[in-house]
């Protein structure tokens, strides 16, 4: 099958006299890793807060699957599959690991208020498989993490942080994650052990694709299939790491930083 998983077409979306987001075309096959790369204020958070729905883009298209989601509500898209980190972390403090994890999996329950009032049995059982789940996807990125599941978000250093994000994107069980800079505030080791986890997750879940903005260049080296670069809104460049990184334009954005 040629399509894409997910295909960007032409999306561009403009605040006030700025394009921020600029006719960008941009294809996600199943199983790919694609890292964005690009200065900072390119337009690479805005890019992925279109695809996800937060902004409606003001021309373009994003389709997935071959369905076109362009405009669809954020927890619309996020039902049909893709899911997401943001650039600051976004986990509840004062929840458990836990309970951010079931948090994420609210697309996929489907026992509400009235449920809950009417047949509390029947809820209280779709409660504990759910937190079963949750607990098996905090398995999946870490076993460290599982161990401290029943603790408080807030007590987490900022790269269990960044998993535990991971555990709660996947738990829309979802056929695209986006992960907006992924490794920041994170060292070495810890980015090493991230690209493990995403690795791995790669293979435990065949047809899972990635879409990452990095700036760390060791994983922008070594992780994705392809790189895409955005500058000014623009993509400017899309392939082999090893190509992108050679072209003037490229090293162009880069310089003027
Ligand atoms: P990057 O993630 O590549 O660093 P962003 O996507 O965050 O860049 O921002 C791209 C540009 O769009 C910046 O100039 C930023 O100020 C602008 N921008 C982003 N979101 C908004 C918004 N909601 N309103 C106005 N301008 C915005
Ligand atoms: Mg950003």
């Amino acid at each position: 099958m040629n399509r894409p998983l997910l295909d960007v077409r032409d999306l561009s979306i403009c605040f006030g006299g700025l394009v921020a987001v600029a006719e960008v075309n941009l294809a996600l096959n199943a199983s790919e890793i694609v890292c964005i790369i690009g200065p900072n204020g390119a337009g690479k958070s805005t890019l992925l807060n279109l695809i996800s729905g937060i902004y409606r883009p003001t021309q373009g298209s994003v389709k997935l699957e071959g369905q076109d989601i362009t405009g669809w509500p954020v927890h619309r898209i996020a039902a049909a599959g893709i899911a997401r980190t943001f650039q600051s972390s976004r986990l509840f403090n004062d929840l458990t690991l836990l309970d951010n994890v079931l948090i994420g999996m609210h697309t996929r329950t489907s026992s509400g208020v009235l449920d809950a009032l009417l047949r509390p049995a029947k809820a209280r059982a779709e409660l504990e498989a759910a937190a079963e789940r949750a607990g098996e996807l905090i398995r999946a990125v870490s076993p460290h993490l599982y161990a401290r599941r029943h603790t408080l978000a807030g007590a987490l250093p900022q790269a269990d942080r960044r998993r535990l994000e991971i555990a709660r994107a996947l738990a829309s069980e979802p056929k695209v994650i986006m992960l907006d800079e992924p490794s920041s505030g994170m060292d070495d080791r810890d980015t090493d052990a991230l690209i493990a986890d995403v690795r791995r997750l790669m293979v435990e879940r065949p047809g899972l694709s990635f879409l990452i903005i990095e700036h760390d260049m060791r994983l922008v080296a070594t992780l994705p299939d392809r790189v895409a670069v955005i500058d000014y809104g623009r993509k400017i460049a899309d392939g082999d790491f090893s190509e992108v990184r050679l072209m003037p334009r490229v090293q162009e954005a880069y310089l003027g930083q």
